[in-house]
């Protein structure tokens, strides 16, 4: 008997409230996992200091955003503490297509918008070790005013009530052992029986 993997990649979700390390995390399995490919979002924020267009994100204004939205041209969106985020639909479906794996980092409530269009798909709930870690992290990078600093814990509040609509919760305390967790994670789910294709 000979095992073959489905040709369409794995779309993995990864999730949890700002601040907890999402994008440290995703840097560093995308070193470890090179054949893994990242979903640039579109934006309406302003660009963080060191950030790069098309590389954190896609810098839009609200009319470009919107006529993304009009135009059908992407997967998922969400207002988020008065900016607009979304994932652009033809990159994700082209790396399926290519079979190869692509990993979205959004709010939970992008994710469970890409649930309904994905339901194959891997949700992964990353959290901090507790609140007050998670404030100090947002604190500590210095990027938020007092006002947006309590606008995002409070979506943080909401958003870790929605762990149910997850498959896996992985606790962020190390980055290292947060990677390991997910990179474990995306391996059994290529294992999945109902992901190979069997033939004698
Ligand atoms: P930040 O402003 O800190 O970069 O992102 C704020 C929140 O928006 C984070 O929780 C981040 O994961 C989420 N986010 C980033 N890109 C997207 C996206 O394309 N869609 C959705 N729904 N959320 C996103």
């Amino acid at each position: 008997m000979k095992a073959g993997y489905q040709k369409e990649g794995l779309l993995i979700v990864l999730s949890g409230p700002s601040g907890v390390g999402k994008g440290t995390v995703c840097n560093a399995l995308r070193k470890q996992m090179p054949t893994l490919t990242y979903s640039v979002s579109a934006t309406t924020r302003l660009p963080r200091k060191g950030e790069q267009e098309g590389v954190n994100y896609f810098f839009k204004s609200v009319d470009e955003f919107k006529r993304m939205i009009d135009q059908d041209q992407l997967i998922e969106w969400a207002q988020y503490v008065g900016n607009y985020y979304g994932t652009p639909r033809h990159f994700v479906e082209e790396t399926l297509a290519s079979g190869r794996d692509i990993i979205l980092e959004i709010d939970v409530q992008g994710a469970l918008q890409v649930k309904k269009r994905f339901p194959q798909g891997i949700f992964i709930f990353l959290v901090p070790p507790t609140l007050d870690e998670l404030r100090n992290r947002i604190v500590g990078r210095g990027t938020e005013t007092e006002n947006s600093l309590n606008h995002r814990m409070g979506a943080a509040n909401n958003e870790l009530k929605q762990v149910q609509h997850y498959d896996y919760v992985v606790i962020n305390d190390e980055v290292e052992r947060a990677c390991e967790k997910i990179q474990a994670i995306i391996t059994a789910e290529h294992c999945r029986k109902n992901r190979l294709v069997m033939s004698t």
